[in-house]
């Protein structure tokens, strides 16, 4: 029985990947970027800079010449 060397179809191994798209959802919260310990508040009336503090956002913090509330800088 003469076999022929029948090359088959080679066979497709390349299988599409079922990726599952797994991100990882939520991860660590709470990076608050931004406003860092340190750093200024600034007025935007007349300019005058404090130094930020810490637990006390710049925009609830009254210009202590102007009395307008700052910014952070
Ligand atoms: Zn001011």
């Amino acid at each position: 029985m003469p076999r022929g060397n029948s090359t088959g179809p080679a066979g497709q191994g390349a299988g599409a990947g079922q990726g599952q798209g797994s991100r990882s959802q939520g991860g660590d919260r709470g990076s608050w970027n931004g406003a860092g310990p340190g750093g200024q508040c600034v007025c935007p009336a007349c300019g005058t800079k404090t130094a930020h503090q810490q637990g006390a956002p710049c925009f609830e913090v009254a210009c202590p010449n102007c009395g307008q509330p700052m910014r952070r800088e």
